[in-house]
C-alpha cells in the first residue's frame, strides 16, 4: 500500500478537541492536502489556546469544546485517554446528526467503553489510532508529515461502513496508510510493538539514572553507545503514557509477562554461559529489525540517520 496524499478529506468542517503534538500535526497535514476544510479547535489551557492562535493552528481556536464541535462534521478527540470520556460528554449535546466522532487514542476498548455511551443516536463514532508519534507534545510539536508512510489503524467496532470509509479516506489525505483492527487484537498489538517498549524505556533510562549518581554523569557522556535510545523514548509525555498504562492493564500485563520470562531465560543463559541460546536470540531478533526496514517503517542508515557534529 501506498501513502496517497491527493485523497481529498471527505469532510466540510473538522474540530479537533486537543491541541498537541497529535492534533496539530493532523492540522498541517490537513492544510498541506490543500482542501477548503475548515478546522475548529479548543485547549483545555488559555496557555495552549493563546499559542495556537499566535502559530496559526487551526482555522478558529474556540473557548469550548462544545463551541469547536457544534456543527462539525468530523469531531477528533486528541486528549489523553483518561480525558475523553469527559470531553465527550461535553459535545455529546450539540454534535450534528450524521456526523461522526472520531478519536486518536492509543488504547481502543477502554475508548470506546468510556465515550461509545456518550455518542448520541444518529451520530457515527468510528475510533481510530496514528501509529506516529515523537517524544514531543503540546501545540508547537506538529508537522504536516508525521503520519506519512505511518499506519493509522481504524477500530469501527461495527460502526458504519460508509462512516469507516471516509475515515480512513480522511487519514489518506493526511499521508497515513490504513488498516481496520478488531478492538482487543487493536490493544494486544499495540501492548507488544508501542506499550511495553515504553515501560522498558522508561525502566532502563531510571536504572542508567539511578547508576549516573554514582558513576558521575558517565552515564549520559557515554550514551550513544546504546541507552541513548531509550532515553529519546523514555521522553514521551507523562500523563499520555500513565493513561496508556491504566486503560490498556489487561494486554500489557500479559505482554510483561511474556517479556520478564524471556529476561530470565536470558539471565539463565548468561550465568550459565550458554553461548549458544544468546547467539541463536540475537539473531532472530536481527531478522526482525530487516524486516521493519524492509517495510519502509525505518531507516537503515548507520545511528538512524543522525547527523554527525
Ligand atoms: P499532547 O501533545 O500532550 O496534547 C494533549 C492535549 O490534550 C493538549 O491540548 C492538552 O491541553 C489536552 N488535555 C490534556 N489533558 C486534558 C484533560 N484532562 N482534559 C482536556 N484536555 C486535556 O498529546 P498528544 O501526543 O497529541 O496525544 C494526544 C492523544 O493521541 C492521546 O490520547 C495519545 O494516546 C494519542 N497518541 C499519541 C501519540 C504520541 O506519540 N504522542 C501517538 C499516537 C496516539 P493543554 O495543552 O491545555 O494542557
Amino acid at each position: 500500500m501506498t501513502t496517497d496524499t491527493t485523497v481529498k478529506p471527505p469532510y466540510k468542517r473538522v474540530a479537533l478537541i486537543g491541541l498537541g503534538l497529535i492534533a496539530s500535526s493532523m492540522y498541517w497535514a490537513i492544510k498541506r492536502a490543500g482542501t477548503d476544510t475548515e478546522v475548529t479547535g479548543y485547549a483545555r489551557s488559555a496557555e495552549t489556546r493563546e499559542t495556537a492562535r499566535r502559530i496559526g493552528l487551526c482555522d478558529r481556536v474556540c473557548e469550548s469544546a462544545a463551541e469547536a464541535a457544534e456543527g462539525a462534521d468530523l469531531v477528533v478527540l486528541c486528549v489523553p485517554v483518561g480525558a475523553m470520556s469527559a470531553v465527550a460528554a461535553e459535545i455529546a449535546p450539540v454534535l450534528k446528526p450524521g456526523a461522526t466522532v472520531s478519536d486518536v487514542g492509543s488504547v481502543k476498548a477502554d475508548v470506546i467503553a468510556s465515550v461509545g455511551p456518550h455518542i448520541p443516536e444518529g451520530v457515527h463514532f468510528v475510533p481510530a489510532h496514528p501509529m506516529a508519534g515523537t517524544e514531543h507534545s503540546g501545540p508547537e510539536s506538529g508537522f504536516a508529515e508525521l503520519f506519512d508512510n505511518r499506519w493509522c489503524l481504524i477500530v469501527p467496532n461495527g460502526a458504519d461502513d460508509e462512516a469507516t470509509a471516509n475515515l480512513s479516506a480522511f487519514w489518506q489525505g493526511l499521508g497515513a496508510l490504513t488498516d481496520e483492527l478488531e478492538v482487543g487484537y487493536h490493544d494486544q498489538v499495540c501492548a507488544v510493538v508501542s506499550h511495553i517498549p515504553h515501560l522498558i524505556a522508561y525502566t532502563m533510562v531510571g536504572v542508567a539514572d539511578d547508576l549516573a549518581r554514582i558513576s558521575e554523569q558517565d552515564v549520559i557522556k557515554f550514551s550513544a553507545a546504546g541507552v541513548r535510545d531509550f532515553t529519546r523514548i523514555a521522553a514521551s509525555d507523562p500523563t499520555m503514557w500513565r493513561d496508556v498504562f491504566l486503560t490498556n492493564k489487561d494486554a500489557t500485563l500479559e505482554i510483561l509477562g511474556r517479556f520478564t520470562e524471556e529476561l530470565f531465560a536470558l539471565q539463565r543463559a548468561i550465568r550459565t554461559g550458554d553461548g549458544e541460546h544468546l547467539h541463536d536470540y540475537f539473531t532472530r531478533t536481527r531478522a526482525i529489525r530487516r524486516g521493519i526496514v524492509e517495510a519502509g517503517q525505518d531507516t537503515d542508515a548507520p545511528d538512524f540517520g543522525r547527523q554527525k557534529r
